[in-house]
């Protein structure tokens, strides 16, 4: 793209930058946008660069893999990737907001770390984040929905009256579901084409990419003083800025943190008492098929999805957490979580044959999950990146409460199933969402988080993380609106700090 720059003498300023953004996903851009608007010179790293080097070049597709373990079986493929406008290159841009008993009190919230935000606080951000996200969807939302002030910026166009309508005679209430929509594209909206154009070309911006950060470097007052920064080629330089965003993925940020050791922080930045990395969580899904009677509305429109947020809290009552059943019928298309392989045409084709006599009607449950320290992001032994440096190792255990409110799932679906009169009811495999969240949730007690709840790291005055990394709880929700939410919030306070003058200066070291 015209507006990012590759070589590194870009970095060669005769000022030193006021904010150092690493990452260029959802969190680093709209971050970026906000700095930059307001006149902050800013600098943004992102390791990756084009969808085709993403492609081509192993180096990249090796530095944004990480170890798996645990019995969750979490998957290493297609869940996180490095190139500019970050994984979100390969998201479906659904855009819902948590619902406000997320952020409350409730049987997943860790005693001693409550959400020391409410949604009250967070309600103005995620309408300006629906905005840039150009998030569409219907004014009419169910009484059971999160509530809201105004319309979505975009209206519903899709039909979804089957779905409302069959679901309603089962005494369900369902929902569209919330979309980001690129202004010309058919297919998914990314932030680099969507977002980035709007001041990509100020003078206050240098984007850099194929600029890896292999550490910042910290000084004895704990202030970051520089990022270490590197291309596959050997270019090396130290980027400095009065503050350093992290905007690195909820598996990069916590990677870079503990890169980051030094005689300063022995167990790295931000890990004076062991909380970087701790209380990963995904949003694994059951997924069932089953057949229901054809009628003109299972054709056409082709494929309609509707959510429901009617059991969000159903099973809290019960010490679990929330769910999100999402129905999807589709004559045609196989449900975009199911394996594309070559060697599931034939049965992709025989099923596709089939649903030309019966309508096939997907139902999922996507949970939320409960939090444990023990699930968490460390450095890899066995895996490193093109430098040779630990790659993340992402530990994944099922809590006994996980599997009970699979089976919960299960047996919801199942009664759904039932209600709507469906046949041949068939599961499938156990799916994940990729969302990676909660590796340095914020917080008000240093022992017990990593961030403020200005999302500044508790023991470095001018390095920040805004992305789902930073979730206390994970609820059942998609979280990039969220997490765009969160930067729109950040910016806004970085903003006002450097303004007033209270931005510490340039750190020595
Ligand atoms: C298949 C798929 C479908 C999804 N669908 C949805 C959905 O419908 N709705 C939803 O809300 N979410 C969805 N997501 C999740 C969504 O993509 C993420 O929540 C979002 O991208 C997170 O944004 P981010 O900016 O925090 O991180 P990312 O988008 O991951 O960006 C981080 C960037 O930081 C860069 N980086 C990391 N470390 C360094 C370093 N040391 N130096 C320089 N650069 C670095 C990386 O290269 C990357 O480009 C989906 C994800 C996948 C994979």
């Amino acid at each position: 793209m015209a507006h990012t720059r590759s070589s590194f003498d870009a970095l060669d300023t005769s000022e030193p930058f006021d904010v150092c953004i690493i990452g260029s996903g959802p969190t680093g851009t709209i971050i970026g946008k906000t700095l930059v608007e307001n006149g902050l010179r800013t600098v943004i790293l992102e390791a990756g660069s084009s969808m085709f080097n993403w492609l081509t070049d192993s180096r990249i597709k090796q530095y944004a893999d990480f170890e798996s373990t645990g019995n969750a079986d979490y998957p290493e493929k297609h869940t996180k990737a490095s190139l500019l406008g970050g994984t979100a290159n390969f998201w479906t841009g659904r855009c819902e907001r948590f619902h406000p008993a997320d952020l409350e009190p409730h049987p997943y919230t860790p005693p001693e770390n409550p959400w020391p935000i409410t949604y009250d606080d967070l309600d103005p951000y995620y309408e300006q984040a629906e905005r840039i996200m150009r998030v569409r969807g219907s004014s009419q939302r169910s009484s059971y929905s999160p509530p809201r002030k105004t319309p979505l910026p975009l209206p519903q166009t899709k039909d979804i009256s089957f779905l409302t309508s069959l679901l309603a005679d089962a005494g369900v209430e369902v929902d569209d579901s919330p979309t980001a929509i690129p202004r010309k594209s058919i297919r998914f909206f990314k932030v680099q084409k969507e977002i980035l154009p709007e001041f990509a070309d100020s003078p206050n911006l240098v984007l850099l990419t194929g600029a890896i950060v292999r550490r910042l470097l910290s000084n004895a007052d704990k202030m970051i003083t520089g990022a270490e920064v590197q291309s596959f080629g050997g270019e090396k330089k130290i980027v400095r800025a009065r503050v350093y965003v992290l905007a690195s993925g909820g598996i990069g940020a916590p990677r870079l943190l503990l890169l980051s050791r030094s005689e300063h922080h022995p167990n790295g930045i931000g890990n004076a008492y062991d909380r970087v990395g701790r209380g990963f969580n995904e949003h694994p899904a059951v997924n069932f098929y089953a057949q229901i009677p054809h009628q003109w509305k299972t054709i056409y429109p082709l494929s309609k999805i509707a959510r429901t947020h009617q059991f969000y809290n159903t099973y809290r009552s019960e010490g679990l957490g929330s769910i999100m059943p999402v129905f999807r019928q589709s004559w045609i298309l196989p449900h975009h979580n199911m394996p594309l392989k070559i060697s599931r045409i034939p049965h992709n084709a025989l099923a596709i044959a089939q649903r030309l006599l019966h309508a096939t009607f997907y139902i999922g449950v996507v949970i939320e999950m409960k939090i444990s320290d023990d699930n968490r992001v460390t450095l890899s032994e066995k895996k490193v990146d093109p430098f040779g440096d630990p790659l993340a190792r992402v530990h994944l255990d099922y809590a006994e409460e996980d599997l009970a409110l699979l089976e919960r799932s299960r047996e919801l679906v199942r009664d759904l199933y039932a209600r709507v009169g469906a046949s041949n009811i068939q599961e499938a495999q156990i799916t994940f969402s990729r969302h990676l969240q909660g590796t340095c949730r914020m917080g008000t007690n240093p022992r017990t988080s990593v961030v403020d709840p200005d999302l500044r790291v508790h023991e470095s005055p001018n390095l920040y993380l805004s992305g789902s990394e930073v979730f206390v709880t994970g609820g059942a929700m998609q979280p990039t609106l969220t997490i765009a939410a969160f930067a729109f919030r950040l910016g806004e306070h970085l903003v006002k700090r450097f303004k007033e003058g209270s931005i510490p200066a340039l750190a020595e070291g």
